[in-house]
């Protein structure tokens, strides 16, 4: 069997932040009663005059220079005409021959190694309204409130060759632009969403494959096992002396499968033509220099920066700033609490435990940087036991208490008194006769077996190196 090489391009629609539309001044938030954002312009009233969101150009122009493209000062919308019933203009408003954003790349590392993804353009355009089909009943309800919020189009060229690079390059996606503040990247709620290209090709060609487009994918999870069904359909179909037919294919979340939408031969001509009713983009060069200075330090110059000043590893570094507000925290920690590594450890699993299971975003956090460098230093200090650290942590920082007063309220100080302790261990070794003989003949194994019982004793409070040391002079001499 020959060998396949899966090829991949994405196209990815971002939400943008803005406050009004892309082209009136409706508000765009979420979850307001139907079509109550709505005016003669984004509803398509005939003669209603589109003016261009100023500021959705600066966000749209601020991911373009953050994925090294380059911009455009003059770029042109154009119509992109099909019909829906959730698009009352008839037609969208995108760019088309003149867009906003090219050439750009964005650098992903995936199992160790570098790799650019090119990108080939960024444009602006407005999203289309939602068709609501009412469960029982057969009838659709439309919400135009979506209507007219800006998106950006961020188009990858076919460089991705793994569902794991095209999710890695999703996540750095969505990482630099909640970075730099211009989209929530909520997949589940469609503000950042996934088109994806694929094709197979015999290894070693250079000539792309037949491509199909996978829609319909609302998390990393689906992305991945969308691509790896389709590879695969696509290389059996080949085996099989089969052809692939060019096709849009929705994901089937439950079955884990791609069915096939639409066919090319009902594949739109969009006629698209510039739109007459708007003036070029332009943007100055004054403009231009100004956004860019307002760039924020972005998720890999960040992960690059946790490296060398925490000596952390890259996967390290990027479990830590893929979340901006996550990298805030860690460092607000290190300062209160100056060992990096030891940090890391906690957030790796207790952190990210406690927000994972309870829901919570870093920012919801009311246990403080102070609080937590605490809880840290009580532990080092041999004040409690790093198990007992460990055993309070999901209350102290869900609840955002003081590590200190809990520990002293609950009576979970650290037993360190060499005669209290002494008292235990020689209880434990009266109750043990048969055990010390057999450690003494050679089972030092059973070290662990007595550091239990001092343990059950003092429900985990006893400090483990005294303990040990008493049992070994005691035992060893
Ligand atoms: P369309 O106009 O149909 O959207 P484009 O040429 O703009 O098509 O490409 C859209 C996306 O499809 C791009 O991300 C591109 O990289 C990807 N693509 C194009 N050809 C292929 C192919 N043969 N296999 C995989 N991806 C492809
Ligand atoms: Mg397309
Ligand atoms: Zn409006």
């Amino acid at each position: 069997m020959a060998e396949y090489e899966p090829v991949i391009g994405l196209e990815v629609h971002a939400q943008l932040k803005t406050k009004s539309k892309l082209f009136c001044s409706c508000p765009t938030t979420f979850g307001e009663e139907p079509n109550k954002n709505t005016c003669p312009v984004c509803t398509g009233m005939p003669g209603a005059l589109p003016v261009v969101n100023k500021k959705a150009v600066e966000y749209a122009t601020k991911m373009g220079l953050a994925v090294n493209c380059d911009i455009n000062l003059r770029s042109r919308f154009a119509r992109k005409n099909y019909f829906y019933p959730d698009l009352p203009k008839g037609y969208q408003i995108s760019q088309y021959e003149e867009p906003l954003a090219e050439n750009g790349y964005l650098e992903i590392q995936v199992n160790g190694k570098k790799k650019k993804i090119k990108i080939i353009r960024i444009h602006m355009e407005d999203d289309a309204g939602k068709s609501i089909h009412v469960q029982g009943e057969n009838k659709t309800l439309i919400d135009l409130n979506r209507t007219g919020v800006p998106l950006i189009e961020i188009v990858s060229a076919p460089d991705i060759n793994s569902p794991e690079e095209a999710v890695e390059y999703l996540k750095e996606l969505r990482a630099i632009l909640v970075y730099l503040g211009i989209c929530d990247g909520n997949m589940q709620e469609g503000s950042f969403r996934c088109d994806a290209n694929v094709s197979v090709r015999p290894k070693g060609d250079i000539k792309l494959g037949t491509r199909t487009e996978l829609k319909n994918m609302n998390s990393f999870k689906h992305v991945q096992r969308a691509l790896q069904y389709e590879i695969k359909r696509q290389i059996e179909l080949i085996e099989d002396g089969e052809k692939v037919i060019q096709e849009t294919r929705l994901y089937d979340e439950a079955k884990g499968i791609t069915r096939s939408m639409r066919g090319k031969e009902e594949a739109h001509d969009y006629r698209y033509f510039p739109d007459p009713d708007l003036v070029p983009v332009m943007i100055s060069e004054e403009e231009l220099i100004k956004w860019k200075s307002e760039l924020p330090e972005l998720p890999q110059q960040k992960r690059q920066r946790f490296m060398e000043q925490y000596n952390l590893t890259y996967e390290e570094a990027e479990l830590l700033t893929s979340d901006k507000e996550l990298a805030n925290y860690f460092e607000e920690v290190v300062k209160e609490y100056n060992d990096p590594k030891e940090v890391y450890k906690w957030f790796q699993t207790d952190v990210l435990r406690e927000l994972h299971e309870n829901n919570i975003k870093i920012t919801e956090v009311k246990f403080g940087p102070k609080q937590f460098a605490t809880l840290l230093n009580l532990v080092k200090m041999g004040k409690i036991s790093l198990k007992i650290g460990k055993d309070i942590f999901p209350d102290v920082f869900v609840k955002g208490l003081d590590p200190e007063k809990y520990i002293k309220d609950k009576g979970l100080v650290q037993i360190s008194d060499d005669s209290e302790l002494e008292k235990i261990v020689d209880e434990v070794l009266q109750q043990f006769p048969d055990e010390i003989v057999a450690y003494k003949k050679g089972k030092k194994k059973l070290l662990s077996f007595f550091m239990g019982q001092v343990m059950r004793k003092t429900k985990g409070k006893a400090n483990p190196n005294k303990v040990s040391q008493i049992f070994r002079d005691k035992l060893d001499k």
